[in-house]
């Protein structure tokens, strides 16, 4: 059920789907998904599909956290370099999280439910990935202390784009957030931040959670 097998299954489809960077394949590859949800869905953890892990959330489905991945790295990792800082919004169990701290040298995460964030942190402990930061808090305000980042990746969905968020991208960073509240009518957008200009490209439509704004939960 988590066999080889099923994790290459997982990695096929990627490729199927146009994933092409190689070092977000090989992380993605070797990061076991099952570890992240309860032992009554870890046989499902290699689907590419969202699952959920509780308090309504749900972690990401393997293709869009390889886009999102993928799309922030813009070639990068592939040839061995990593993205110096990287600030996710919604850890949720953790699991982007250990993606993104395997291509980056440091990653902040912030989330809005405690019990959450306890269980992303035993995940990313029992990976022993040491270089991540996280916080319980309101991320849509990203984390403005250990800015500017080279990437946002945000894994929920406002309807208009932060400010804070554009505000902490560094000259030449790369925002990756779905927009949208409706489900079924959001849409997966890159900006990427040179001077004072943002250049935003739609990549596709999406379904996610919610980003709730100007609260925290638990
Ligand atoms: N990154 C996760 C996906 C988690 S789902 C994964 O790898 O699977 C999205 C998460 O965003 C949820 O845990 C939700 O609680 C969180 N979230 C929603 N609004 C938020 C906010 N304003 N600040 C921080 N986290 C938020």
């Amino acid at each position: 059920m988590t066999s080889q097998r099923t994790r290459e299954r997982m990695i096929a489809s990627l490729l199927d789907r146009g994933i092409k960077n190689w070092a977000v394949l090989d992380v993605m590859r070797t990061t076991p998904r099952h570890i992240f949800l309860d032992e009554a869905l870890a046989h499902r953890a290699y689907e590419d599909t969202a699952l959920p892990i509780g308090y309504n959330q749900t972690i990401s489905q393997p293709y869009v956290v390889a886009r999102m991945t993928e799309a922030v790295l813009a070639g990068r990792a592939s040839d061995g370099s990593k993205l110096p800082r990287v600030l996710e919004v919604g850890t949720g169990c953790g699991y982007q999280t250990a993606i993104l701290a395997q291509l980056a040298d440091r990653v902040w995460t912030v989330e809005r439910i405690q019990p959450l964030l306890d269980k992303a942190r035993k995940n990313l402990g029992l990976l022993k990935i040491r270089n991540v930061r996280s916080k319980h808090d309101d991320g849509s305000l990203g984390w403005p202390e250990h800015g500017p980042f080279d990437a946002i990746v945000a894994a929920a969905a406002p309807q208009h784009v932060p400010a804070e968020l554009l505000e902490q991208l560094a000259d030449g960073g790369r925002l990756v957030i779905p927009v949208g509240r409706e489900k079924g009518s959001q849409e997966l957008r890159l900006i990427q931040r040179q001077g004072d200009e943002f250049h935003t490209q739609v990549l596709e439509a999406v379904n996610f959670v919610p980003l709730y704004i100007g609260q925290v939960q638990y």
